[in-house]
């Protein structure tokens, strides 16, 4: 058995940026840029004022003080939008607003609340240096340098960045397409009637939920039954037309858990199977390099390229905490992300854990503001099949592997769930 990790740090090593894929700005929202984005032009792209007011020669108002203001002839008036190209002289000032360019020879802005209006005239009662409130061309970005790095995501600002630089598509990393396949004899889906000894399909539900929290292009769906032929069948189907299948049940050690044999059976390289972790410690974890397995060539729309299949647990709780600790780090350096996007801070534990050695926990919490400081309190349900102690968490405390009791009061490492990321 491997470490949470060691299989996460295989997971990621197999991992790999998809194709590039050019997008509008305006369908760009969530996605990994894959390209350097430069500036075409600099930012301001003109001497440009930063606040109402008068635009005047800073030695105009060098000498003066709160009592004894400079009188200055208005000559005109810049608003935004305007190309101003008389030259204000010494003696004049000019009425400007924000965002307005600067027309020649107005050295500093001086705000209106320093300012009256007399007649056709200004009162000026502040002495302002030059340069004052005017955002100078280039200030924020020069022209030619680098504003975005590939791997920057696309984030509302950065969609507002590049639409400032001109920038009406560029590439990005195509989004994963995932194959989810869901087994067990037992399970029955939604809406369909419930005979004795069965039970609701819900993972098949939470996966695609969970998914569409990430990057995604499409999820397909499809439930088979504990038949190790069916099962190949459906790999090798999901293998061709995805770039990452995950499957739900049957990969832990009873004689209906078919999920690693009939992976390898289909092609599938094992890189891990089982993790000292809970929930979720019969994780199976392998790669299919597109065009060495068997079957067909490559599917619609699919490049050649490395196939990441997940076996998860099928325990509902096993399966979801799987899920956020493995599959959407993976997705998300799929889609282009440089960096790891986990959230781990420090929160006083409310009280004593108790746990055994040997396996890390992902004990499923409430992490809360109290009197300033962060708190955290395992939830009642902490069964791996107990959704609801899952449902009415927002985090995981991460219980180190060789942790026996961790005592209330103690720090621990926290990671809020990624779908609590809200509000
Ligand atoms: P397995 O990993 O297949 O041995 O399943 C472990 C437990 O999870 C069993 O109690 C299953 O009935 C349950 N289970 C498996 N798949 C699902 C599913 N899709 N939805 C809800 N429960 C499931
Ligand atoms: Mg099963």
């Amino acid at each position: 058995m491997i470490s949470y990790e060691e299989a996460l740090a295989r997971v990621l090593r197999n991992a790999r940026p998809l194709s590039s894929v050019r997008v509008r700005l305006e369908d760009a929202l969530g996605y990994y840029l894959a390209e350097n984005v430069r500036a075409r032009e600099p930012v301001p792209l003109f001497d440009q004022s930063a606040m109402d007011g008068f635009g005047v020669r800073a030695s105009d108002v060098a000498q003066v003080r709160p009592d004894s203001p400079a009188r200055l002839r208005v000559a005109g008036m810049v608003r935004a939008g305007d190309d101003p190209r008389r030259p204000v002289r010494s003696g004049t000032a000019v009425r400007i607003f924000t965002g307005a360019k600067i027309p020649p020879g107005v050295q500093a802005v001086v705000v209106q609340e320093s300012c009256e209006m007399a007649g056709g005239e200004v009162l000026v009662r502040e002495s302002v240096p030059a340069g004052k409130n005017i955002r100078r061309k280039g200030e924020e970005i020069r022209r030619g340098a680098r504003v975005l790095s590939a791997g920057a995501r696309i984030t509302p600002p950065v969609i507002g960045l590049l639409a400032t630089l001109g920038y009406s598509s560029f590439l990005v990393h195509r989004k994963p397409r995932v194959t989810l396949v869901v087994t067990g004899n037992e399970l029955v889906a939604l809406g369909r009637p419930l005979r004795p000894g069965r039970i609701r399909d819900s993972n098949s539900h939470a996966l695609a939920a969970a998914l569409k929290d990430t990057a995604i292009e499409e999820v397909s769906v499809r439930r088979i039954r504990d038949d190790e032929a069916s099962l190949r069948q459906a790999l090798m189907a999901a293998l061709q037309d995805s770039d990452l299948v995950l499957t739900s049940g049957g990969v832990s050690v009873g004689e209906y858990d078919l999920v690693k044999d009939a992976a390898v059976s289909a092609g599938v390289r094992t890189v891990f199977w089982k993790v000292a972790i809970k929930p979720g410690m019969p994780n199976y974890f392998g790669v299919w390099e597109r065009g060495c397995g068997r079957g067909r060539s490559a599917g619609k729309g699919t490049s050649a390229g490395r196939v990441l299949l997940f076996g998860l647990p099928g325990n509902p709780v096993s399966a979801l905490v799987s899920y956020h600790q493995f599959v959407r780090p993976a997705l998300l350096k799929m889609s282009g992300q440089r960096t790891p996007g986990r959230f781990v801070f420090p929160a006083a534990l409310e009280k004593d854990v108790g746990k055994r050695a040997g396996r890390a926990e992902f004990v499923r919490g409430v992490v809360r503001m109290n009197n300033g400081a962060l708190n955290v309190v395992p939830t009642d349900q902490q069964g791996s099949h107990t959704l609801s102690g899952l449902a009415s968490a927002n985090c995981l405390i991460h219980l180190a592997s060789e942790a026996t009791l961790v005592e209330h009061g103690q720090q621990v490492p926290v990671e809020l769930l990624s779908w609590e990321r809200h509000g």
